[in-house]
């Protein structure tokens, strides 16, 4: 039981206010630290015969353009595999999920800008006492705004808010998009450069309801669009959000129908070590709790 995964988001330098990326020069000297200590392999390749060093999986969540840009050239010029994922929704329907639309959001305005906006547009009386729930949050007005547009208001109404704003910064939806994502294009260069291309989602939606209908919604469209899009028969799963608050029930129920797919495997968010492909569901730690930011969790 000594193989890691790693879990990324953005890895860029943090000139954003709204999310917390790991800054390119700490990614690579956490690439140092992993070749030092394991032999980073493709998913594909957790089965194979092992030499002296457990094995890690480098893996990317949500496919935005940073991991194009940083993490990509990092890795291929060291000629090292990677793991990247694609929700197709921004991609093939032009719709971004909520919670990506508030990160750009919140990166180019001001939490006490985006409240006032907000407090003169909507009745948001109650969500200073119900914003609770993100006491972590150090500043208040970003406590709020998370609360309000991601619990309080409806999706529509954070949708059509948020849009708005994020429209103001990149004139138009398809300009946002091609900032913001991986394209189809370089998806293809990355395979072609050896890169294991996954699903992640198709609108980033938590595991609710069905499984089979849960998998005809936000994995088969994903699942279509790279091989139709970018000659991909994927073949490795990451749920969003984890699968979120049902995801225990996500690994029993959707697992017998993603082997039926002929998926044969799926990284999680949860913290832990795996023995090559004994589990179908794997365990990540997100990249923050590693060196050189923190020391090894399990020492
Ligand atoms: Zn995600």
């Amino acid at each position: 039981m000594n193989d890691l995964a790693i879990m990324y988001h953005y890895v860029q330098p943090p000139k954003w206010r709204g999310i917390v990326p790991l800054d390119p020069k700490d990614f690579e000297r956490q690439i140092e630290w992993v070749t030092r200590n394991y032999e980073v392999v493709a998913p594909d390749e957790l089965g194979k015969p092992r030499g002296q060093k457990p094995f890690c999986v480098l893996t990317f969540d949500d496919g935005t353009k940073d991991q194009y840009d940083v993490a990509f050239q990092i890795l291929q010029k060291k000629g090292i595999p990677a793991y990247f994922t694609v929700m197709s929704g921004p991609i093939a329907n032009r719709r971004v999920p909520v919670f990506h639309l508030i990160h750009v959001v919140l990166s180019f305005f001001s939490d006490q800008e985006i409240w006032e906006e907000l407090s003169a547009k909507y009745d948001l009386q109650a969500v200073p006492e119900q914003s609770k729930i993100y006491a972590y949050e150090p500043n208040l007005f970003r406590r709020y705004n998370k609360y309000a547009l991601n619990f309080h208001l409806s999706e529509q109404q954070s949708r059509e808010f948020l849009e708005e704003k994020a429209l103001s910064v990149f004139h138009s939806f398809e300009n946002f998009i091609d900032s913001y994502y991986i394209n189809e294009r370089e998806y293809i260069k990355m395979r072609q450069a050896g890169m294991t291309l996954g699903v992640h989602a198709t609108d980033h939606r938590a595991f609710e309801g069905k499984a089979e209908d849960f998998f005809q919604r936000e994995i088969q469209p994903c699942r279509e669009f790279m091989r139709e899009k970018l000659g991909v028969d994927a073949k490795w799963y990451t749920p969003a959000f984890g699968g979120g608050e049902q995801a225990g029930r996500m690994m029993e129920e959707l697992e017998g129908i993603l082997r039926s797919h002929g998926f044969v495997g799926a990284f999680t968010t949860k913290p832990g070590l795996n023995n090559g492909l004994n589990s179908f569901w794997l365990h990540r730690y997100d990249c923050i709790c590693l060196p050189p930011r923190s020391e090894v969790p399990w020492k």
